[in-house]
């Protein structure tokens, strides 16, 4: 693709007098005022001047510059917008936001949707994988996350804002502001194509550096022909930290981005210097260092040492030890920045790139001897840009916790992997085999061995490799989109696509009034088993919430509806029976407690969904969710199995929200506007389509885009029970549940099928069965506006918390030691109320026994014990209990009560306490 000069002569630089030459080293075209210039003015068409030699009035650090870059832009009538996340939930095809104007595709760009504001200024954070092999080599041109600065104008038909003359108007000035000259800038003709869009762009030269890139994105790409938007787009881009570099004149780029890091990570990483005069003259020259193909590393850095006339030899080991520095850093920023919105290292998706970083950061850091330092310098990278990045702070905990989780595993498989590895490659040697990039890519998708590894073994046993370097890249590129996703066609789709040819969308009475059941409508079409009608309640499938089933009757008899989709809006009820007659009025009758069923399902999928947010942590998002008649499945992204105590915690924070009878609010939204609300998790279910949005919102406590059908108020749901979980992909758990009317059935059912186990006392089945029972009725019975009740309704949930703990044992132990039961379980909760609730329990067993909790609180472990009658009539006394257990440490500390012990004790695990209870019970019992 190319286009002519005429895309490109602007009225702007024509009355500046610029003149357009052609680079002799690239062949390129650019503006210029200076007619004797003979280059681009971009490396490696030049070195890059700039460095010791800044063309700006002043140095900037990076916010002095991302604040110059926004001011400069507000000030000349762009509206300021809060940057967007770097995670697009807001659509499917990308994983990682690259560019500001990811931001505004497709719907904006397309036409269908206004933009936030017009024009508008952002500094967006990008984050790009495809150089990452380069970070740090390349001493700043390349980092896999910086900020990009964007200016845009969406120019509608009839509502032009600016063109091609203002946006280097624009350029132009805002370089003159930072003190560059005129003469010294070079305008490079270009041509950018993304996203299935494409169009002329200047790249904008200063001192050797490409600092901005002004995109008029104005074609469609279709087969290879340009088709002209409705739309024209200016898309520029800034690239801030180039910008701060360019006034900084520094040799390397990553001095000025992380100024205020670097002394904090020198710290826990160690000190890495390169004689400054070497750096000075090779930084000039790195821009040649281009590794990647046939040029290896070490010939890419040959390269440009030679150009600066400069040695490597003496420098060489402490320039790779510096490069691998700043390329931790860059890694680090990266993975706080993807982590902190809601991503789980796993092995699709982002999570797939998330998992690449961190492994890429062990490894660098290692050839540093810190690779135990990741922890560290992921919280030096979250405080610091924290402060500018609120949800950085946010997430902190979360974060690290996710990357010491990955970390952990990480080691174990390389641990384990590198001797197979080795073995493998013996067996390669022998056969006269090489390593290839396919191998590579096999071994590190496979066993999780990255390719530098593979590469230092490889080396060590004399092992042929026939891959270039990157391959790191290679993976992450392959991995930067959503493969086409072959979607199986419904074979019924086309003969309703026949049937529904020039019909009107589809009333949706379902949305006007998501109760009403019973309707009247018009016929518009009937053959081959389906009914089209001008409007509709029946809820076509879709958003994981199955289709209404129902019947239609009609002045021939009646039909049963057994399925219900929409295509393009026109919604095809699928059916069994005699069908109507087109033109006449049908009446319609929705299987009302089966929606309603339907209905309590997804309203408790958005409680979940709030719910594991904040007990899981905010990496759990949605990946998929399915709500049907008597259960409905969630499936979130979180590192590992749920344990007993998770779902406890979740069945309980979910039915207090029931219990709290939340305002369900379902209202259409501005999509800007929703966005601005509610944020990004607005994307649980995946992207939504353009225009407006239809948000459902549990007041305080989740909104979601959704198209479904929901109960009004939260308490309606009746009641939430965890059937299951199970972990069904690496990150992402999938929670099985039941709602309502259902969910009681489910633990009726579940008490019949424990009938019959002998140590299980027929009364406490009876009381469990009766207990939700009653649980249930009394939430259909009460009275909303009884504060008294709602309290007693929270507390019969913790104990109906606690009963199913004890009955379905989801405790770690139990034993017998000498005649007495003890049971005994590692608790996170902090909530007493739930806790005394668990020690209760004890007395609903018949035989001597013993409830012994253990939490751990900072680095102490804390422990409460609960005796029942029987156990006390064995003469175990609580009060010695005590004086056993002070004598088994002396930072023991444990006070007595009437039917029980609590303490606490310093520096032992959690294994030596229960030895210690079980001991101090043992001696008693033999005295
Ligand atoms: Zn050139
Ligand atoms: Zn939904």
């Amino acid at each position: 693709m190319e286009f002519d000069e005429s895309h490109y002569r602007t009225g702007y630089l024509v009355e500046r007098g610029f003149v357009r030459r052609r680079c002799r080293v690239c062949g390129k075209h650019f503006w210029t005022l200076d007619p004797n210039r003979d280059t681009c003015n971009e490396a490696p068409c030049v070195p890059y001047d700039f460095i010791g030699r800044p063309p700006t009035s002043r140095s900037y650090s990076l916010d002095d510059m991302r604040d110059a870059f926004i001011g400069f832009f507000e000030e000349r009538g762009h509206a300021p917008i809060a940057p967007y996340p770097v995670v697009p939930r807001w659509r499917r095809d990308l994983f990682l936001v690259s560019a500001s104007i990811v931001d505004f595709q497709p719907h904006v760009t397309s036409g269908l949707m206004e933009p936030p504001a017009n024009p508008l200024v952002v500094s967006q954070p990008c984050i790009r994988l495809v150089d990452v092999d380069k970070v740090g080599l390349t001493l700043g041109r390349h980092m896999t996350v910086f900020e990009m600065g964007g200016a845009h104008a969406f120019n509608f038909p009839g509502r032009e804002v600016y063109w091609k003359d203002r946006t280097v108007e624009l350029c132009s000035e805002f370089l003159e502001r930072l003190g560059v000259k005129e003469e010294e800038v070079v305008y490079k003709e270009g041509v950018w194509s993304g996203g299935g869009n494409a169009g002329p762009c200047f790249e904008v030269n200063v001192r050797g550096l490409e600092v901005a890139t002004l995109v008029f994105m104005s074609y469609r790409v279709t087969d290879g022909e340009l088709e002209e938007l409705p739309v024209r787009t200016v898309d520029t881009g800034y690239g801030i930290e180039r910008f701060t570099w360019l006034s900084n004149g520094t040799p390397t780029a990553f001095e000025v981005v992380y100024a205020d890091v670097i002394p904090k990570a020198s710290e826990l990483l160690g000190r890495y210097e390169v004689d400054r005069e070497f750096l000075m003259r090779y930084g000039r020259y790195s821009a040649w260092i281009q590794p990647g193909g046939t040029v290896t590393v070490s010939e890419a850095r040959r390269r440009a040492a030679e150009l600066a006339g400069v040695s490597l030899e003496d420098v060489l080991e402490e320039l790779q030890a510096l490069e691998r520095f700043y390329a931790s850093l860059d890694y680090s920023k990266s993975i706080a920045f993807i982590l902190s919105e809601g991503v789980v290292p796993s092995n699709a998706k982002v999570g797939y790139l998330a998992r690449l970083l961190i492994r890429r950061l062990y490894r660098t850091l290692a050839y540093l001897n810190a690779q135990d330092r990741v922890l560290d310098l992921l919280d030096l990278q979250l405080r610091h840009w924290g402060r500018r990045f609120r949800q950085l702070l946010e997430a902190r905990e979360d974060v690290l916790e996710l990357v010491d989780y990955e970390v952990r595993r990480f080691a174990e498989t390389l641990e384990k992997g590198t001797q197979q590895l080795e073995r493998m490659l013996r067996e390669l040697k022998a056969r006269g085999g090489a390593v290839t990039t396919e191998t590579m890519i096999k071994l590190y998708d496979e066993r999780g061995l990255p390719p530098d590894l593979v590469r230092e073994v490889a080396g060590r046993l004399g092992v042929k490799v026939e891959a270039p370097e990157n391959v790191q890249e290679i993976v992450a590129a392959m991995h930067l989109t959503e493969s086409q996703r072959q979607e199986q066609q419904d074979p019924r789709e086309g003969r309703a696509r026949a049937l529904i040819k020039g019909l009107p969308a589809t009333e949706r009475l379902y949305y006007q009034d998501q109760y009403r059941t019973e309707f009247e409508a018009r016929v518009l079409a009937a053959a081959d088993g389906m009914v089209v009608l001008d409007a509709t309640c029946f809820y076509p499938e879709g958003g994981g919430q199955v289709a209404d089933t129902g019947t239609i009757y009609h002045s021939r008899g009646e039909c049963k509806v057994v399925d219900v989709q929409s295509y393009d809006g026109v919604i095809v009820h699928f059916v069994d029976g005699l069908l109507p007659s087109p033109g006449e009025v049908v009446r319609g009758s929705v299987d009302r407690e089966r929606r309603f069923s339907i209905m309590r399902h997804h309203t408790a999928t958005h409680i979940l969904i709030g719910t594991v947010r904040r007990v899981l942590g905010r990496h759990a998002w949605q990946m998929g969710a399915r709500k049907e008649e008597r259960r409905a499945r969630l499936d979130v992204s979180h590192h590992k199995p749920l344990t007993p105590e998770d779902v406890a915690k979740i069945e309980r924070v979910a039915n207090e929200v029931v219990a709290k009878r939340l305002p369900v609010e379902v209202r259409w939204y501005d999509r800007h506007e929703a966005e601005r609300l509610f944020g990004f998790t607005l994307y649980q279910g995946g992207e939504a389509p353009a225009g407006q949005v239809r948000v459902v919102n549990i007041q305080g406590w989740d909104a979601e885009a959704c198209g479904g059908t929901h109960c009004a108020n939260t308490s309606e749901v009746g009641f939430i029970k965890v059937i299951g979980t199970e972990k069904i992909a690496d990150g992402v758990v999938r929670i099985e549940f039941a709602a309502g009317p259902a969910a009681l059935e489910y633990v009726q059912s579940k008490i019949s099928e424990l009938e019959g186990r002998a140590e299980r006392s027929e009364k406490a089945e009876r009381e469990i069965s009766t207990f939700a029972e009653k649980l249930f009725r009394s939430m259909e019975a009460e009275d909303p506006t009884d504060p008294a009740r709602h309290l007693e309704y929270v507390r019969a949930h913790y104990s109906a918390a606690a009963r199913y703990w004890f009955s379905f044992r989801k405790y770690q132990k139990e034993e017998d030691v000498e005649g007495v039961r003890v049971i005994f379980d590692f608790t996170r909760s902090r909530n007493e109320l739930l806790i005394e609730e668990m020690l209760q329990q004890v007395s609903t067993l018949q035989f001597p026994a013993v409830v012994l909790l253990i939490r751990s609180v900072d680095d102490r472990l804390e422990f409460r014990a609960s005796l029942n009658r029987q156990a006390l009539n064995l003469s175990l006394s609580p009060a010695e209990l005590a004086q056993r257990m002070s004598g088994w440490r002396g930072d023991v500390r444990v006070e007595a009560s009437e039917r029980g012990l609590r303490g606490e004790v310093t520096g032992t695990k959690v294994g030596e306490l229960y030895s210690a209870f079980t001991d101090a019970i043992r001696s008693l019992r033999r005295r």
